[in-house]
């Protein structure tokens, strides 16, 4: 069952240490996020398991990280400059600023109900910088998406690694978008994350590729981040952008309804096309072009046919704060027992756990209880599953319920029992099952339940 609200899932975020409003202790600054010490684990296994499913997995995959800056060039020849604006509209009765294509009635202000509303204009989303000592000059901005920086190297990545079309080029990072009216928690930031992948093909099987991504980003979603599949669905864009052949969104049933998590489009030679003409222009300029045959530098020349071409990209976008909303509503489990006793259990598939074992000395005063658990957090951790913590609070109760609520899979008791047979209780999160088993097997116990994952 998952939360009732993204209000009860943003305060259940900060008392449990996910995430903390953007400059807190100053007011905070809307759209804008910190992540805490539960968050930074579960926010780096998601960036993990994609890589690892759209890179490790594959052998048609290179990474690239580029930079946050960018030159304004990038982004005039890349269409954003110009284009990339939302309409804003403002209530000229209490002044309340929204984004028209996303208001209740476009009549009404969504607060006030005013119709006095100002005629909507286009609102820039980039984020301008000057760099340098340039007196203010706008000469670089904050990357809004990952993609362009990935176009721009593509020529780099092609002669450095001598790739062959098929290809992809995979990189996650932070964008940065003024948005007009943040919302929905982590949904609608000015500051987020992607992980995206341009996928180079062939124009002539461009949707083949594009079926193939399709499928293999839906099949991201149910089997490695574990959400069910009657929570996700695909969404086929109504009014395709002029450079699109196909662009289906893949979204998630939120506590207010289904939204975008994940794009898929087929973006044909657009990107390419675009940078192309800009590196002409460029060198035309700087003369230093001397091969005149071709217009094209960001083309691709099959070796084994001869055939030259701009390749089609097929692009899978996701949003990675806008995955960790979802996973962490669909785990969110509230459990009652019927005998006024309840938990909050956060039912996350264990290799997405920020905290992957607990160990608790079930008497925080006796050093040799307190010894052996040390030690068995000493064994784990060098296993490399991720984080392993000792909780020698002394109240077992209250470090279950501390450990249900941020979803670590497995909580290892030491006794007084074990330190005259040396065995140890492994306690199920979900089930609340206990175990006992001998402390020499618990590594392999241990190594086998994070084997598969
Ligand atoms: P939207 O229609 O919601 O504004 P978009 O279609 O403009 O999103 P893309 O440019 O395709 O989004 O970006 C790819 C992905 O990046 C989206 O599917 C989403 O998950 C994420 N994303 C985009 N904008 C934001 C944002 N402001 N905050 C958080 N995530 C975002």
């Amino acid at each position: 069952m998952p939360s009732k609200s993204l209000e009860e899932l943003a305060s259940f975020c900060k008392r449990r240490g996910f995430v903390f409003q953007g400059s807190d202790i100053y007011g905070g600054v809307k759209g804008i996020y910190d992540y805490g010490p539960m968050g930074v684990e579960l926010i780096k296994n998601i960036r993990r398991h994609w890589w690892n499913s759209v890179v490790y997995n594959r052998d048609d995959v290179e990474g690239l990280e580029a930079s946050l800056i960018s030159h304004r060039k990038a982004w005039q020849y890349s269409g954003h400059e110009d284009g990339f604006s939302d309409p804003l509209v403002v209530c000229m009765k209490c002044g309340l600023r929204m984004r028209q294509d996303k208001m209740v009635d476009t009549t009404k202000c969504d607060s006030c109900k005013a119709s006095e509303l100002a005629p909507p204009k286009d609102f820039k989303l980039m984020i301008g910088l000057s760099v340098g000592a340039t007196e203010g000059e706008l000469n670089a901005y904050l990357r809004p998406e990952t993609a362009t920086l990935t176009y721009i190297n593509f020529k780099n990545i092609l002669d450095c690694t001598s790739r062959k079309i098929p290809f992809g080029i995979a990189q996650t990072g932070k964008a940065f978008r003024n948005e007009i009216a943040p919302r929905n928690f982590l949904f609608r930031l000015r500051e987020f994350e992607q992980a995206e992948l341009q996928f180079f093909v062939n124009p002539k099987t461009d949707m083949e590729w594009f079926e193939k991504w399709k499928a293999d980003r839906m099949a991201w979603w149910t089997d490695i981040m574990g959400i069910p599949a009657e929570r996700l669905r695909f969404t086929e864009h109504e009014q395709l952008i002029f450079y699109a052949k196909a662009a289906f969104d893949i979204e998630y049933k939120f506590p207010y309804g289904f939204d975008e998590v994940e794009g898929v489009h087929n973006r044909q030679d657009y990107d390419l096309g675009s940078h192309t003409k800009a590196q002409d222009e460029f060198d035309i300029k700087a003369k230093v072009r001397k091969n005149t045959d071709s217009t094209a530098k960001l083309s691709y020349t099959d070796p084994a046919t001869n055939e030259t071409y701009i390749p089609f990209v097929i692009e899978t976008a996701m949003g990675t704060n806008r995955c960790f909303t979802a996973v962490l509503d669909n785990a969110y489990t509230e459990e009652d027992f019927g005998d006024g006793n309840t938990r909050i259990v956060l039912k996350l598939h264990p290799r997405l756990s920020p905290v992957k074992a607990a160990i608790i000395p079930l008497a925080k005063n006796v050093p040799e209880i307190v010894a052996m658990a040390e030690e068995i957090r000493k064994s784990l951790k060098f296993l490399g599953t991720g984080r392993i913590m000792l909780e020698n609070s002394g109240n077992v109760g209250k470090s279950y319920r501390r450990h249900d609520e941020i979803g670590t899979p497995l909580c290892i008791t030491v006794d007084h029992q074990s330190l005259e047979d040396k065995t140890i209780t492994i306690r199920d999160r979900d089930s609340m099952e206990q175990i006992r088993l001998p402390a020499s097997e618990l590594r392999d116990y241990f190594a086998n339940f994070y084997r598969t994952l």
